[in-house]
């Protein structure tokens, strides 16, 4: 079966319509992904930023009271270096690492 002209043309107007909408298609992909990768790293930049905040928070309040007796936390050098310990010791041995 001899390729018909008509056919031929059809397939190859097809083929540059194909293109002409896959190349921008493509490009248009590119260019959203890209804004995705974009804002995705600047909200978890944002993310960490607001985790970190409230660790830290918690940390603090953590730290300013002890868990088993309820005394104040005080600031103390030990031989292994800073750490803060309940102001009732000795009679509360209660320890936390900074
Ligand atoms: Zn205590």
């Amino acid at each position: 079966m001899p390729a018909d002209p008509q056919v031929l043309e059809i397939s190859k107007k097809l083929t540059s319509t194909a293109t002409s909408i896959l190349i921008p298609a493509i490009v248009i992909i590119g260019v959203i992904g890209c804004i995705l990768i974009y804002l995705r790293a600047k909200v978890k930049k944002v993310f960490d930023k607001f985790m970190r905040r409230k660790f830290a928070k918690g940390k603090t309040s953590q730290s300013d009271q002890c868990p088993k007796c309820g005394g104040n936390l005080v600031k103390r050098t030990g031989k292994f270096g800073e750490f803060f310990g309940c102001s009732n010791y000795p009679r509360c041995k209660y320890t936390v690492n900074k």
